[in-house]
């Protein structure tokens, strides 16, 4: 029951950023110990950036609440299935379990296709409709070398 009144919430951001003309019908709600602790809905055009999905900004402000670049014990309700983007957002921050309400599909049908990025991930690289080429200019400095020989780092 409890499960439903969170996935509720998550679908009410998604309506309501809808009507308020804010941006795209997707809503998320990031829970701990029974607490909302993050809210998000998709803000791609208003914010002008392509990565403002609703889960991406419900980690965010879940992270910032938390003040914890984890979301240790966290559920995400989401009104629709995952983007491959928020699928690897998810799993980085590496919550406990997904729900989701809508299918890729059902988003599919109203003008989300997000499948052509599934198509482009499997492809070899020299395949992609991006082009992504590897290079390391000789002289560079060695970022991963540092890294390696910090005392400082804070490992994730
Ligand atoms: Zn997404």
């Amino acid at each position: 029951m409890q499960d439903e009144q969170f996935m509720k919430a998550a679908i009410q951001l998604a309506y309501d950023n809808v009507i308020s003309g804010h941006g795209g019908p997707f809503g998320a709600v990031v829970v701990k110990d029974g607490q909302i602790i993050g809210r998000g809905c998709n803000e791609v055009t208003a914010a002008c950036d392509p990565t403002a999905h609703a889960e991406v900004q419900a980690i965010r402000e879940a992270c910032r609440h938390l003040n914890s670049f984890q979301l240790e014990d966290c559920v995400i309700y989401t009104s629709c299935e995952p983007c491959p983007m928020c699928i690897g957002a998810i799993y980085w921050a590496r919550p406990k379990a997904v729900f989701y309400a809508c299918t890729q599909n059902e988003a599919a049908a109203i003008g989300f296709d997000d499948r052509f990025i599934y198509e482009q991930i499997a492809l070899p690289m020299e395949q992609r409709s991006v082009v992504m080429k590897q290079m390391y200019p000789p002289e560079s400095p060695q970022p991963f070398e540092a890294w390696a020989a910090s005392a400082q780092k804070v490992e994730y």
